[in-house]
């Protein structure tokens, strides 16, 4: 199944900038096929793990997190860059590799022993997701795994967050 999706994903040589190699997934989800299949193997992983909350990552993270919230039968919630959430946030800080970013959730978004599966579509250096797991661990969620559609295996990001929860990527490259 993961030949079948990667045929979909398109590379794109130094986007954003130099010397970045892109992986653009608007391939992927514009075939229905595809698109199915990404979701109903996420499903397949996660159909048994009792999974409470789907916490994803904006922006692209919501593309994935919302119709396997939807088929688990679970909530989603939101993760999102500074100022965007309404309600009473925390937020946690990350080095990317110019400067910062910081990732922000409501408070009320998971209450404590609540088993939250972390979803975005990317792991790279794993800035972001650590942020995220640091984020549901401070609202004293249980991390059932962090899921991602695509990993960049040589930036070690899951050496950055494996010990929050298991990593789960359906591509390496
Ligand atoms: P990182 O914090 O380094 O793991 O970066 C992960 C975030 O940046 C994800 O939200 C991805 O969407 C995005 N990202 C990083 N590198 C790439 C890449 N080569 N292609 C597409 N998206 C990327």
């Amino acid at each position: 199944m993961s030949d079948f999706i990667k045929q979909f994903i398109r590379d794109i040589p130094d986007f954003p900038k130099k010397g970045i190699l892109f992986k653009d997934i608007t391939t992927a989800i514009k075939n229905p096929d595809c698109f199915k299949a990404i979701i109903d193997e996420l499903y397949n992983l996660f159909k048994d793990k009792k999974v409470d909350k789907i916490a994803a990552i904006e922006s692209r993270g919501y593309i994935f997190g919302a119709p396997l919230a939807y088929k688990l039968g679970c909530g989603l919630v939101l993760m999102r860059k500074p100022g965007k959430l309404p309600a009473q946030t925390i937020s946690e800080s990350y080095d990317l590799e110019y400067g910062q970013a910081q990732l922000e959730i409501h408070t009320d978004a998971i209450t404590k022993g609540e088993n939250t599966l972390i979803i975005d579509d990317l792991l790279a250096t794993g800035g972001t997701a650590e942020a995220a797991c640091k984020l549901v661990k401070r609202l004293e969620g249980n991390i059932v795994a962090t899921a991602f559609l695509i990993e960049l295996a040589d930036l070690n990001g899951s050496k950055k967050i494996k010990k929050y929860a298991p990593v789960i990527s359906l591509l390496k490259y």
